[in-house]
């Protein structure tokens, strides 16, 4: 199986249809751990802490990336990171956590649709490497 590195390399920048909209649409199983009207939050598939969760919006609304953020997503933006403590907070990661949000190819990304990794349960540390 290819790193996530490897992967991330490997992925094409785009705005098509990725595997998160099949995960929207309840087209492959996720596990679920969150969803409103917005946004929904999954485990992430290759867990790298011991919580890791997936957060996403929706409606991806060229949100491939924060790169492509506008004005008009603000409260988007805003919502997913207030998720990201209800989620936190629902999986009783009271001394603390992580949020990652990777963009592009030099960032690591894999998934071109917008997503905020949530991470904890270890210690993490610093700086990321
Ligand atoms: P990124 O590398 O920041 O784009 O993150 C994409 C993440 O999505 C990676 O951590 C993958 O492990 C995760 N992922 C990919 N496919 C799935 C899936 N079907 N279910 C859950 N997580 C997934």
């Amino acid at each position: 199986m290819a790193s996530e590195k490897e992967a991330a390399l490997a992925a094409v920048p785009t705005d098509s249809p990725t595997i998160f909209d099949k995960i929207i649409n309840k087209e492959i199983p996720a596990n679920i751990v969150y969803e409103d009207d917005k946004v929904l939050a999954f485990r992430d598939i290759a867990p790298q802490a011991p919580t890791h969760i997936v957060i996403i919006p929706k409606v991806k609304d060229g949100l491939t990336g924060l790169s492509k953020a506008e004005e008009k997503h603000c409260e988007i933006l805003g919502y997913l990171l207030y998720t990201a403590k209800l989620v936190a907070k629902q999986e009783g990661l009271d001394d603390g956590f992580r949020l990652v949000i990777n963009d592009g190819p030099k960032g690591c990304q894999s998934v071109y649709h917008l997503h905020i990794h949530l991470l904890g349960g270890r210690q993490m540390n610093w700086p990321p490497g």
